[in-house]
């Protein structure tokens, strides 16, 4: 396919790091495990980590830590992966989206506070608001906090684009803003585990929670039992929980990964500094950064104005695929998914959202894109644009 839109960086250290546990005792529920949520702890400044086996699996989770049920309400952004808002329906609640802001693709603070004073209205208030750091740019927490003290909604990030990004001078995964930041390590995101992903929180509370939900509702902690003075064997089943657990390997993985975070995100700037200046003279609109947030730089994305150039999204995509460009789209808006259409919405509920959608363009942005491949992706872009 040429030069891909995203791809992750193995070298020697990672793959001496998972050979080592293949050898070693445990390849799953070892050391490695913990060993990697310590590291995550650390980095993100953050009291508590729970390794998963997925971004999906530590959404899910930390839903139901939350106390999301049958009844409840989770209101996310359209322009995401679907998962932010498939885990609401994983626990039997309901979805609703809240539009985007067009500059910076994040759930706009304006209109949820907007949907928020209605919502109020109907008796209709969210009990999860899900904000998507679009690309590895925050959304504006300060002010999403702020409206959750107000309207008494629990907040998760999902922080799935953004390791390694920081919002007011904070590393998201801090939970200063949030009670739980969920993070992606799939071979696209910034670092990887394979699959894999975790969730950060700073309550003792909630991590007790995720970790039984994680692990089919199974303790062997005494202190968290209902009979006491049982053998050692002894274990007990609080909650009905799954088996969404990290190996050892991935763990492996994800601890040698984390070495090389800040280098990532460090390479991934000067990309953008390169796409920036290159392609500003385009009929096209850059990836505009708030003041607030540093960006990790999952995704490149840009907004083409097709009109102009007289040709549709389609053409220029194919195009810029048949040259070897391997561009991508992210994302279809979640509620014109045709599962979501079934659950009643429809075309021209989130304007913003669509708008963006019909414009959107990712193209390549990776650790290891050579600075000969990004000239061929910005030449390409100049003959297919002009
Ligand atoms: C990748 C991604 C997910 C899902 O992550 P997995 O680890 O693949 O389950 C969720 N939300 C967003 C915004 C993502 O980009």
């Amino acid at each position: 396919m040429g030069i891909p839109y995203g791809r992750q960086d193995i070298n020697q250290a990672d793959i001496d790091a998972v050979l080592e546990v293949l050898k070693s005792d445990y390849l799953t529920q070892g050391p490695k495990v913990p060993l990697f949520e310590q590291t995550i702890a650390d980095y993100s400044n953050v009291p508590y980590v729970c390794a998963v086996n997925s971004a999906t699996s530590a959404l899910h989770i930390a839903c139901l830590a939350l106390g999301l049920t049958k009844g409840g309400l989770l209101w996310t952004s359209p322009i995401s992966f679907v998962a932010s808002a498939n885990c609401a329906l994983y626990c039997g609640a309901q979805v609703d989206f809240v539009d985007i802001n067009p500059v910076s693709f994040n759930l706009c603070e304006f209109e949820l506070e907007e949907k928020l004073i209605r919502a109020r209205r109907n008796n209709c208030l969210p009990d999860i608001v899900v904000p998507v750091h679009m690309a590895g740019q925050s959304c504006n927490m300060e002010k999403i906090h702020a409206l959750s003290l107000e309207y008494g909604f629990k907040i998760i990030e999902d922080a799935s684009h953004a390791i390694g990004a920081k919002y007011l001078q904070q590393n998201v995964g801090s939970c200063k803003y949030s009670d739980i930041t969920v993070f992606s390590f799939h071979p696209v995101k910034i670092i990887t585990t394979a699959e894999g992903g975790v969730a950060t929180t700073k309550s003792a509370d909630l991590a007790r929670k995720m970790e039984l939900y994680r692990s089919h509702g199974v303790t062997r902690d005494v202190a968290q039992m209902e009979r006491l003075d049982q053998g050692a064997w002894y274990y007990e089943q609080l909650a009905l929980g799954f088996n969404y657990r990290m190996t050892e390997l991935h763990a492996a993985l994800g601890i040698s990964q984390m070495q090389r975070l800040d280098e990532f995100v460090d390479k991934r700037h000067s990309l953008v500094a390169r796409y920036n200046t290159e392609l500003s003279g385009l009929p096209l609109s850059i990836p505009t950064q708030s003041a607030e947030s540093y960006s990790s730089f999952h995704l490149y994305i840009l907004q083409i104005n097709f009109t102009q150039i007289n040709a549709t999204q389609k053409e220029v995509f194919d195009q810029l695929r048949a040259a070897g460009v391997g561009v991508n789209l992210h994302y279809i808006p979640i509620h014109l998914q045709p599962y979501y259409r079934d659950l009643g919405f429809k075309a021209g509920d989130f304007p913003h959202s669509e708008a963006y959608y019909a414009a959107a363009m990712s193209i390549p942005l990776y650790f290891g894109l050579t600075a000969e491949d990004q000239d061929v992706v910005i030449d390409r872009l100049k003959s297919v644009l002009k």
